[in-house]
Order: C-alpha cells, then structure tokens, then sequence
C-alpha cells in the first residue's frame, strides 16, 4: 500500500487527472483514513470548472465531504482507533484558535480545506487530525454520513445556528438546489411552518412541496412576499435564508421578512446586495446574517437525528460515480439538473 489513485487539478476548466500518487503518512495528531465515499458539491463546480473560487496550489486533490475507515494511527492520537468509521470536518481546523476552543470550526483561523489548501478525499486515502473527525453511527452508511458533514450541515447551521429557527416559526427558502432541499427537509423536522420554497425552476418546487414545504413561488412569475400575505394570510416569514449569492435572491429574502424577521444569507458571490429602505428594515427590527458552513456539533448532531430515524437522508444520493469517471460525476452536477440533489464519489 504505497500508491493510490487521486483526482488532481491541474487548471480550472480542464478534467481532473486521475493518477497515482503516493498515499500520504499521518503527521503527529493526524491519521490515515480509506476514503469510502466522497461528495461533490457547488464549492467543487467553482474550483474545477470555473476557475472562479481559487486553490491554494496545484496540482491538488479535490474533494471536501468524506468518509472512511481508519487505518493508521500517527503519533499522540487519543479517541480513536484503527478500523473506526469516521467522517471528516470539510476543512483541517487548527484545533487551537479562539473559534476553535468556541466549537466554531468554519471560521478557524488557519484553517485548510480539503481540496483548496490540502489535498482532499477525492482519493484512495486522506490524511486528516483526529481533532476534525466525527465517529459515524453504525446505521449511516457512508455515502450519507459523507454529505452529511457539508450538503446537509450547511443549511442546518444557517437554520439552527445562525436563525435561531423556534418550532411553529415560518421559513422561506430561496433556492432549493441540494442545500436549499435540505433545508426544507431540516426546517420541517424542527417543527417549522409554513415553509416557503423559492425557485425559478418548476421541478425544483415540485420536489420542495413534496419534501414538506406548504407553499411553493417563482418570482419570475409571482411576486413572493405579495403572494405569501395572499396565500398564508401573514405579513411575512419570521427566517429567510438565501442559498443562491446573488443580489437579486438577496433582496427576494429580505423582502419576504416579517416584523423582526432573520434573513440568513449562505450562498457566496461577489455581487454587493443593498438593504430594503431602512424606514423598513429599522422600523420592523429585521436582521441580515451571514452562515458560512457549520460547526463540528452539527455534523455529530445531524448524525444523531438521522440515526434516531428523525432525519430521512435515503434519497439525498441522486447518483454515485467510481474515481476514474470524476470528470462525468462533475459533469453531472455542473448540468444543474435539477433531479441532482447531491452526487457522491466511491473512491473504493
Ligand atoms: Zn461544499
Ligand atoms: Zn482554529
């Protein structure tokens, strides 16, 4: 076991090179881990296809959503063991800095994302510090287990976290793509309602209603906070979050706020959104936050509820893809099919 095969970037816009590379040795606190399953997602589309979100070097091993077995222990790793399913934190936090010590992980310091600043799970193995992992219950298989640690803890923590969402509160969302799903599906589990699905695209909707959301809008065609007051006889939503990063669907989840309604915004972009009027915004106490990824205890608490049965992830893999066909599993996910809710690669 000295070589592995690994899905390398070498430039933005040109397949990934799937070669062999030798398999990494755990540093001190770290271990190595037999990737199972690794998910893809938008951050990967960004990385690989568009050149818009930059890494740190190249060539680097893609891929920031994985799951594993361990098989080497480095040295001074105290919790766990050789043969321990685990899932891995998106990015190699420092353990140490003041976000950290707080349980904040996404906004560590020096933090390294797989796949940006340190090579990913997009391989045989990946090394990682035992500090980031996260033990995986028996009953999570682990291509679950894998976009559990971002496709679904993302939302979680922009509804949890950041919105502070109570039961019997209403919720937009704007843009039900794989995040936005499942922020519809965690919002109904944590007794939200109404819930208000925003898409432009009519399948994505159709999947949102049936995934729990009551009332389902496309502001190409209806006007959203106009058409929540007439169907849901209310003023607004208590929590919008926004999951496209754009100015426009910004202000769509601003506008469809309430009296001291929480606008969460999680999709990122370089587009500058502006506020309602503040005779508005001030006047009816309303709040624009950002969430960016999760922190650790949503992971293990995601683990929790989908291992009580309380979470229903069996159909968040639309599709599964072997290592050497990475370029059509990107492909697939770029064509922003909208039956694509999360695409998982199966690097053994
Ligand atoms: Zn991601
Ligand atoms: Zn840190």
């Amino acid at each position: 076991m000295s070589e592995m095969l690994a899905a390398r970037l070498y430039e933005p816009g040109k397949p990934l090179r799937v070669e062999s590379v030798a398999v990494p040795t755990p540093d001190e606190g770290e271990v190595l881990i037999k990737v199972a399953a690794c998910g893809l997602c938008g951050t990967d589309i960004h990385l690989a296809v568009d050149g818009d979100i930059p890494v740190e070097h190249t060539p680097i091993t893609l891929g920031h959503e994985s799951a594993g077995t361990i098989v080497e222990l480095g040295q001074n790793v105290k919790g766990f063991a050789v043969g321990d399913r685990v899932a891995l934190f998106p990015s190699a936090n420092c353990g140490e800095c003041r976000f950290c010590q707080e349980g904040r992980e996404s906004l560590c310091d020096r933090s390294k994302v797989y796949g940006m600043a340190r090579n990913g799970g997009l391989a045989g193995f990946i090394t990682a510090p035992a500090h980031s992992l996260i033990a995986i219950p028996d009953s999570i298989p682990f291509d679950i287990a894998a976009i559990v640690t971002d496709g679904v803890s993302t939302p979680f923590h922009a509804l949890r976290g950041r919105g502070k969402l109570q039961a019997g509160e209403s919720v937009a969302v704007v843009g039900c793509g794989g995040l936005g799903t499942h922020a519809i599906m965690i919002a109904k589990m944590m007794g939200a309602g109404p819930i208000v699905a925003v898409d432009v695209q009519t399948e994505a909707l159709e999947r949102a209603l049936s995934l729990g959301a009551d009332i389902a809008i496309n502001p190409t065609q209806d006007d959203v906070s106009k058409t929540i007051r007439k169907e849901l006889g209310i003023r607004g939503v208590d929590l919008s979050l926004e999951f496209v990063g754009s100015a426009k669907t910004v202000d769509v989840a601003l506008r469809a706020l309430n009296k001291t309604g929480r606008a969460v915004l999680v999709g990122v972009g370089m587009d500058t959104p502006t506020l309602p009027p503040l005779i508005r915004f001030v006047g009816m106490e309303q709040s624009v936050l950002g969430s960016f990824g999760m922190n650790k205890a949503d992971i293990e608490d995601l683990f929790s509820y989908v291992d009580k049965g309380e979470l229903d992830l069996s159909k968040s893999v639309s599709a599964k893809f072997p290592l050497a066909e990475i370029n059509e599993a990107l492909h697939t996910l770029a064509s922003k099919d909208v039956g694509v809710v999360r695409v998982v690669v199966e690097p053994s």
